[in-house]
């Protein structure tokens, strides 16, 4: 049976034993604080912090039965110790668990610093170590180590009778803040005894209490349990969190990761082997178009003004990423405990987005068969191995203890959608460096190394698909059936004597593990639903993410493109960007159309369009969404480059707008508990710098691979280049 704490704010006098005992049994130091005065009277610090587990609030409170018409509530705030705590649900390599006797433990030796426990707390209990160079997070945890202490079996060399024995175990085995009340506020216990218990008393005294016992029920109930004398709402309770757990919200969607790997890796082959077909009785009856650009470097110089500049804001990037370890997370960056996340998050969430253009691309180009879009594919495969690498790159940055990165591989956590993302992320990195392998052998005349590529780059994917289904399922038969799926794509695509290699297990990888990470990106907010606004939050996130990514990456391939042809004085490949940017506007329409359709359907639309974030809201949808629309949808327009690029940067534009919206704008951030002193946050110089000094390495690299190697589709006949061809007019 699980245990609890009854916390009666009616007995609670004020003294704060409980507070400084917690100080105490958890050896925290003290730490500067102000007389904050007014309704707050003698609360000192103002929230939890790392350095304060525990913390009496003390609210003045309108109350007609009260002396003087003002009651004075003192309330002994800490972790409520959740039934199925979003923290431990978020945490991706377990440094958070729920025991069997109610706590909810920690272990800071594993925690990896990511806070997503932080913005996964309904309560606001994690607390970052700002002031230390690897912060970890703290909490209480209902001194659990108590609960294993070991009670003494003498006194002064006498030995204690059996009884005395029981006593202090008893003793021992509770919280060290219940131990010391002197008031009777707190009393420790089985959860159901304390509820029949409080229950009991707001029957015998209805008229001292409120009829509602705090965390009987609150987000599927909590651990510790409340009694007041007035409202909750007036003591900064939160109210609005439902009675569902929240792990359940995203537990269903990261549940369904291994078998959605299988199953769209299946339908991808599928697709690729009836596209194959088709594209064999084309040939057959000659109606096949070929497409086979040459590709190689571009002869130009290298150190253009732009690629200075680029140098010069890499080294401020440089410079701030030396500054992040030196200063530290707190030391470097304007995060808080209520900015646990800040631009780095964002930037990731808004990089991995629009860098699904190299898988999109992958996906049309090879499992659709769509040739026409050939030329592009070296140039997309590159920018997704830059983005993904320094999105890595910022990742760690953004961890308190980047070296304890190893923890993800030895720890199984259930269902955190932040470890799905990082294995997922992580081996898409290695996919896209699979995918780009060919380049740089190509042009050294690697023939060896291209050989064992085209043997065992399929069986690379095949064992890494394997590795992460068994790490998201900790099934062997699951991860079995994975494998045999995959091997049978591998053996039945592989390449046959006198055929052209075809890296099509490589683009099944890319589409299949891009589709589970961009979707588990939404993932991570579906244990937000008590922050985030509702014109954004939905159950269906994952799909959201999902969706967008792919008008967003493609709206970013079509604007590189056009990106390279200015900055290189190439031709303007008209006929293959008109076809991206179809592709591009049905998928801006699936999504759009799924969004709004969302909305409706969940009866959020109208908050949507007159809410406090209408505003954002409509330059998401309008300028982000039907606009580029319009654009996209004509033929006509879609091959004019100045309307294709304003169109796709209107398009990229509101889904960055939309990630951006997500972490920051519609986030209703309370900051630390008692969640009433949010801190505002605006990015350092150093957040700043390492993230645009990222972006300014992924166009410098981008810039000096197409110089070295065969990235760009060799210079066409302006004529050729820009002709439609049967295919692209009938896609
Ligand atoms: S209150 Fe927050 S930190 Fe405590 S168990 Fe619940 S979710 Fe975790
Ligand atoms: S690893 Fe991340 S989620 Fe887990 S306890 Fe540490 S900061 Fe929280």
């Amino acid at each position: 049976m699980s245990k609890a704490t009854l916390i009666d704010t009616t007995y609670c006098i004020g003294c704060r034993s409980c507070q400084s005992t917690c100080k105490q049994w958890n050896d925290l130091p003290a730490e500067q604080t102000v007389l904050l005065g007014g309704d707050k009277g003698l609360q000192n610090p103002n929230t939890l912090t790392s350095s304060t587990f525990a913390v009496v609030t003390f609210d003045e409170v309108e109350d007609a039965s009260a002396p003087g018409g003002l009651r004075y509530v003192s309330t002994k705030r800490q972790c409520m110790h959740c039934e199925e705590p979003a923290c431990a649900a978020a945490c991706p390599v377990t440094a958070l668990h729920k025991t069997e006797s109610g706590a909810v433990a920690y272990d800071a030796s594993k925690c990896i610093g990511c806070r997503y426990c932080m913005w996964a707390c309904p309560f606001g209990v994690p607390t970052a170590e700002w002031d230390s160079l690897a912060p970890k997070i703290q909490k209480c945890d209902m001194c659990v180590g108590r609960q294993a202490a070991v009670a003494p079996v003498e006194r002064n060399g006498v030995a204690l009778s059996a009884e005395e024995r029981t006593r202090l175990a008893a003793a021992y085995a509770t919280p060290a803040c219940v131990k010391q009340c002197p008031a009777g506020a707190l009393k420790y216990g089985d959860r159901d005894e304390l509820l029949k218990e409080a229950h009991a008393r707001i029957a015998a005294s209805p008229s001292k209490y409120v009829d509602h016992v705090y965390g009987e029920h609150e987000v599927g109930g909590t651990n510790m349990l409340y009694l007041s004398p007035v409202p909750f709402e007036k003591l900064g309770f939160p109210m609005d969190l439902g009675t569902d757990p929240l792990p359940r919200r995203s537990a269903v969607a990261l549940g369904a990761v291994p078998p959605a790997v299988i199953g769209v890796g299946a339908a991808l082959g599928g697709v690729y082997a009836l596209s194959k077909r088709k594209q064999e009785v084309k040939a057959k009856e000659g109606k096949a178009h070929e497409h086979h650009p040459e590709f190689a470097p571009v002869k130009q110089p290298f150190w253009t003004t732009a690629n200075k500049l680029l140098a010069a804001v890499m080294a401020w990037g440089a410079i701030s990423f030396v500054a992040r370890f030196a200063l530290g997370l707190g030391g470097s960056t304007n995060l808080s405990d209520t900015y646990a996340w800040g631009l780095w998050i964002v930037f990731d969430l808004v990089w991995i987005a629009v860098a699904a253009g190299a898988f999109a691309t992958a996906g049309l180009i090879y499992v659709l068969q769509r040739k026409d879009l050939y030329s592009i594919g070296r140039s997309a495969v590159l920018m997704g191995l830059l983005s993904y690498s320094f999105v890595t790159v910022t990742l760690l940055a953004d961890l308190g203890l980047p070296w304890h990165f190893w923890r993800l591989g030895t720890e199984a956590p259930h269902h955190s959608a932040m470890f799905e993302v990082s294995w997922c992320v992580g081996l898409y990195v290695t996919v896209l460096a699979f995918e780009f392998m060919p380049v740089p052998f190509e042009r050294w005349g690697m023939k060896k190394a291209m050989d064992a590529w085209k043997r065992w780059s399929p069986w690379y994917v095949v064992g890494a698909v394997t590795l992460f289904v068994y790490l998201m399922s900790r099934n062997v038969l699951i991860a079995a059936g994975a494998a045999a799926v995959f091997s049978v794509l591998a053996y039945a695509f592989r390449t046959r004597p006198g055929e052209k290699p075809v890296p099509i297990l490589l683009a099944i990888a890319a589409v299949t593990l891009s589709t589970m990470h961009q979707s588990s990106l939404g993932s991570l907010f579906l244990l937000m639903p008590d922050k985030l606004d509702h014109a954004w939050w939905s159950p269906v996130m994952p799909v959201y993410f999902f969706l967008s990514s792919i008008a967003a990456g493609l709206g970013l391939m079509v604007l590189v493109e056009l990106w390279i042809a200015k900055a290189f004085k190439r031709q303007v490949r008209v006929a293959q960007l008109a076809a991206l940017g179809k592709v591009a506007f049905w998928a801006l329409a699936v999504y759009e159309a799924f969004r709004l359709g969302d909305l409706a359907v969940r009866g959020q639309l109208g908050h949507a369009l007159t809410g406090p974030k209408a505003g954002l809201f409509l330059a998401e949808v309008v300028l982000g969404g039907l606009l580029p629309l319009v654009l996209l949808g004509a033929a006509k327009l879609r091959e004019r480059p100045a309307v294709l690029g304003l169109a796709s940067a209107l398009a990229t534009g509101g889904i960055v707008l939309n990630r951006m919206s997500v972490v920051v704008f519609a986030m209703n951030l309370k900051g630390a508990m008692p969640q009433d002193s949010a801190q505002p946050y605006l990015p350092s110089a150093v957040e700043w710098g390492v993230s645009l000094g990222l972006i300014a390495a992924t166009i410098f690299l981008f810039g000096l691979a197409v110089r070295h190697m065969p990235v760009l589709p060799k210079e066409e006949p302006a004529q050729a280049a820009n002709e439609p061809n049967a295919e692209q007019a009938s896609a």
